[in-house]
């Protein structure tokens, strides 16, 4: 099931999409819900990020580009990192490029939507835990990373999280390829068994740390080929089985330079 977040005339409406048809849904997405017996054209209305999330945590340079390259030992603590809430956006809208730099980095991602409270999660039982998943884009500046290896404002900016189109239930996240055009050329391909840290380690691993809550969207890393780009460019992540998330950047706004 494709559930989608849109607005139609300045509403914001949450929806079951089916081909073109977007069926409207109300009451939790994650537990009790009906439709209303409302549908509406995908054409007709604008897709908004199909979440609202929780809380937004990325897991950092967890891809290798083949399999011969998976290391034999993991990693003791992984990488994470939260982005805002308020740098989530969603499909066409554009990805604002800060003001004091020319590019930014475009990292295409299968996003984990999480269903349920999740403590202490075992390996096995993760997707249990799984609502469902999306595609993200974890928009990067690394010029703007501390020299003491923080990420967080390098992350962090307006606009640096397009999720969408879709929050897909019916995914089997082990067999798909997350995918990345530039202006219509292919960067980024790979299948999620190139993942260093897989998501049921990850996710059982934040579940020891942390009770992961409905809503929460786990960002699971970017495969290689993430490139920087500037205004105009135009990036589409993909995954087969949930859609395209398109996205323009654009020139910017007020400076953060220094305070
Ligand atoms: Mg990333």
């Amino acid at each position: 099931m494709k559930f989608t977040r849109f607005e139609v005339e300045s509403t914001v409406h949450t929806g079951v999409m089916e081909n073109e048809t977007i069926k409207e849904i109300k009451g939790n997405m994650f537990g009790e819900w009906e439709f209303t017996g409302n549908a509406f054209a995908k054409d007709e209305v604008k897709l908004l990020a199909p979440i609202v999330p929780n809380q937004i945590i990325g897991i950092g340079a967890n891809y290798v580009s083949a399999k011969i390259d998976l290391p034999e030992e993991l990693p003791a603590i992984p990488v994470f990192f939260f982005k805002p809430g308020s740098s989530v956006i969603g499909p066409e809208e554009k990805i604002v490029i800060p003001k004091d730099i020319e590019q930014v980095k475009f990292e295409s991602e299968l996003a984990v939507i999480i269903g349920k409270d999740a403590k202490s999660v075992p390996e096995e039982d993760v997707l249990d835990y799984v609502f469902g998943y999306s595609v993200g884009n974890d928009v990067t500046a690394p010029q703007f990373f501390h020299s003491d290896g923080h990420w967080t404002i390098g992350k962090a900016f307006d606009t640096f999280t397009p999720l969408g189109p879709v929050i897909e239930t019916e995914l089997d996240p082990f067999s798909v390829h997350v995918e990345a055009k530039l202006n219509g050329e292919e960067k980024q391909n790979s299948n999620t068994d190139l993942m260093i840290i897989s998501i049921r380690k990850m996710i059982s691993y934040l579940t020891n740390v942390m009770t992961l809550k409905p809503g929460d969207v786990i960002l699971t890393g970017s495969p290689v080929g993430a490139e920087m780009v500037g205004p105009g460019d135009v990036i589409e992540c993909e995954i087969k089985g949930i859609g395209t998330l398109r996205n323009t950047f654009a020139a910017a706004r007020e400076s953060v330079k220094s305070v």
